[in-house]
């Protein structure tokens, strides 16, 4: 059940080596009359030493080291810009792919770690009215390894100071179930144990309610960490805030969290922006918790103050209204946190990122 999407739709030209699970490399090896071993030592090459050259690879023949830079790149990102906040816990990057279009990745420095938050499209078709990474549609999909290279990248930043990336959230620009096929690859080697090596429990994924995929990943079985954007109560307010909501309203969304808590054992996080006098006030709270427990769903509520995002009109809700709302979610028995933020100074923060169209500019 768990492997059911390995190879399945993904084409078997990849540009980028870190696009190729260690199945799929396996398999490509076979297919050119080497060695299925030699996956690992690829693997090891590409994601411990991190070598950013097939040269490099010194201890695979030299008539594969020539087969792999026929077929593959390695590197298929530049970076073009690398801020950093005033308080020195967020970094923002700023990345050009092949074909001229850039994308954004965020590290966060927490106090259990660092975090990466990866971008899975280049753009957004999901349309969320308060959100700046929809603002220019969808451009185009990534390849799982334009966002394996997003971490590489920001390690390779890392090891500068001998840190190590500790955590990767899925909830920079795009909507990962509308890529399903390279996320789930990408899952897959940043887990592997010879490749990044990331626990799937520190790793999260957030979703604004493909339905049908969530049905999909519920069946992968995965450990890894699952959001879902609800932030509405009511089928109204939330197609107003995401149009998503119209294919997949809350009737047919919350079944499906339902699935996942039973498939996987696991709690789902719902993501809750309050947005002041769109959806924050104590009767929603109490609307919410009631969802949660008339559909009986094993959740934990995000609270997130909503990011001011220029072209939108949306403000922020009142401090003390925000306590009100996680105070009424707590008595009525809801797990909930309010997100902690950071990055705000370079536009690092939730909702903030935006594909930029550097492709036609340089055109
Ligand atoms: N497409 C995925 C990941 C998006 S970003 C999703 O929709 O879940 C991660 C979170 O940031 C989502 O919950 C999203 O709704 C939220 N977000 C978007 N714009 C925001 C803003 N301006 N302020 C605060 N949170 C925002």
């Amino acid at each position: 059940m768990k492997k059911k999407r390995e190879k399945s739709n993904r084409p078997n030209k990849r540009d980028s080596i870190y696009s190729m699970t260690f199945d799929e490399l396996q398999q490509w090896l076979v297919d050119n009359g080497e060695p299925k071993f030699r996956a690992t030592q690829i693997f090891e090459w590409l994601y411990q030493k991190r070598v950013e050259d097939f040269e490099d690879m010194t201890n695979l023949s030299k008539g594969l080291r020539e087969k792999l830079k026929d077929s593959f790149k390695i590197t298929t990102l530049e970076t073009v810009v690398q801020q950093k906040s005033s308080d020195g816990r967020t970094m923002k990057f700023l990345f050009e792919m092949n074909d001229g279009y850039t994308i954004e990745t965020v590290l966060m420095k927490h106090d259990y770690g660092y975090s990466v938050c990866v971008t899975s499209q280049v753009g957004c078709r999901i349309g969320c009215t308060f959100c700046a990474s929809t603002l220019g549609g969808l451009k185009r999909q990534l390849e799982s390894g334009e966002i394996v290279s997003q971490v590489l990248k920001v390690q390779r930043a890392l090891d500068e100071q001998g840190e190590r990336v500790s955590s990767i959230v899925l909830m920079g620009i795009g909507e990962p179930f509308d890529n399903y096929e390279e996320i789930m690859a990408f899952l897959r080697t940043i887990n592997h144990d010879k490749g990044i090596n990331i626990g799937a429990r520190h790793i999260t994924l957030s979703t604004s309610g493909i339905v049908p995929r969530i049905y999909d990943f519920a069946n992968e079985k995965l450990q890894v960490n699952f959001a879902v954007s609800l932030h509405a109560v009511t089928n109204e307010r939330r197609s107003k805030l995401m149009p998503v909501n119209k294919a997949f309203p809350l009737e047919k969304l919350l079944p499906s969290v339902k699935y996942y808590n039973e498939t996987t054992g696991r709690r789902v996080t719902f993501e809750y922006g309050l947005m002041g006098g769109e959806n924050d006030s104590v009767e929603e709270a109490q609307a919410l918790a009631k969802l949660i427990k008339d559909y009986h769903l094993n959740i934990h509520v995000n609270l997130i103050p909503v990011n001011f995002v220029p072209e939108r009109n949306y403000v922020r809700t009142e401090r003390s209204q925000i306590f009100e709302f996680e105070r009424t979610l707590k008595e009525n028995g809801i797990n909930v946190t309010i997100r902690r933020e950071q990055g705000h100074d370079i536009d690092a923060a939730c909702g903030q990122l935006r594909a930029k169209e550097r492709k036609s500019e340089t055109r």
